[in-house]
């Protein structure tokens, strides 16, 4: 049963995945020929150390349905995504992990949902999976702040995602070098559906984010989103304008009562505060200068070394 003969590509990137890239490949094919749907697979080796764009060849040499790219280095999981998505053909395109947590099993229902009109459907964690409490943790700030200033509920939303043929040709168009793909594909309101999954146990390796990865993976989105952190000088300038004052008539009418010396106290953390907030307020500025320096530079976000498997 061919479905009108479109086609679904399944765009997985990877990072270190060497032993998942066999058994994501058989699963997402396996799922998608069951299901009678017209598919091709594009594996993205992200700058891999280890054998994946090997394992990768080999998937594709054994099915003429799979195919893969492999980048000239480590650009980032949002550069690998990019580049899947650019290289598809499809007339809609999922994105998944290559480490099986992203179950290929309810690809079917995407792709109906997405026949039935949907322009986006999200995969929704049912849960979050196991995961140790400091990344709960860190997850759980990141995508409350997120959430604050995008106005969209992140906290249960993942990478896995089937987009349109629109909505990817859209994504592809946008100038921007940085991107934040799990928030730029809600961004533009195209009709949407949900669909629930149970975040599988990792399959091989381990999770590729450091700490400081994902701290800075957290600042990048969050400023890719929004220019609020640099109102924030605003608002402490504010509050110490309000302090200034009140701390001003004290001090002016300890000078006229006489009674003044005293409030070294008073003096050293007002320094020790203003010399905080102006850092911090520099620091971010500074960050959001680096960011339109890149932005200007204009380089690709990505650069495809090789490709294996049919165009
Ligand atoms: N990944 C990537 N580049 C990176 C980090 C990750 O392509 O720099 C891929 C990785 O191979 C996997 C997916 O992104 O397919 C999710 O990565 P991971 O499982 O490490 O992250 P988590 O599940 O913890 O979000
Ligand atoms: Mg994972």
């Amino acid at each position: 049963m061919e479905q009108n003969g479109r086609m679904l590509s399944a765009i997985i990137p990877a990072y270190h995945e060497e032993a998942n890239i066999p058994l994501v490949a058989d699963a997402v094919a396996e799922a998608l020929s069951v299901a009678g749907i017209e598919y091709e697979i594009i594996l993205v080796d992200d700058g891999s150390g280890d054998g994946t764009f090997a394992a990768i060849e080999k998937a594709a040499s054994r099915e003429s349905r799979v195919r893969g790219l492999k980048l000239s280095r480590h650009f980032g999981k949002e550069a690998a995504i990019q580049a899947g998505l650019a290289a598809s053909k499809g007339d809609c395109c999922v994105v998944l992990d290559a480490d099986l947590q992203h179950p290929p099993s309810i690809l079917p229902d995407m792709f109906k949902l997405w026949h039935e009109g949907a322009k986006i459907v999200q995969g929704v964690k049912a849960d979050r999976g196991k995961e140790s409490l400091l990344y709960k943790a860190f997850a759980k700030v990141f995508y409350g702040l997120i959430s604050r200033f995008v106005q969209i509920d992140f906290r249960r939303a993942s990478d896995y995602k089937l987009l349109d043929r629109k909505v990817v040709d859209i994504l592809l168009a946008l100038p921007e070098k940085t991107r934040f793909f799990r928030a730029l594909s809600v961004y533009y309101g195209f009709p949407q559906a949900e669909i629930e999954f149970p975040v599988a146990p990792r399959g091989a390796g381990k999770s590729n984010w450091s700490l400081r990865g994902l701290f800075g993976y957290a600042i990048d989105s969050i400023s890719s989103f929004t220019a609020f952190p640099l109102q924030i000088t605003t608002y402490i300038g504010s509050v110490m304008l309000v302090i200034f004052l009140v701390l001003g008539v004290q001090t002016l009418y300890n000078y006229i009562s006489g009674r003044a010396v005293e409030g070294f106290t008073t003096v050293i953390l007002l320094l020790l505060f203003v010399a905080s907030a102006v850092s911090i307020s520099l620091g971010i500025i500074g960050h959001y200068i680096a960011k339109i320096y890149d932005e200007v530079k204009a380089r690709p976000s990505y650069i495809v070394e090789k490709e294996t498997g049919k165009l």
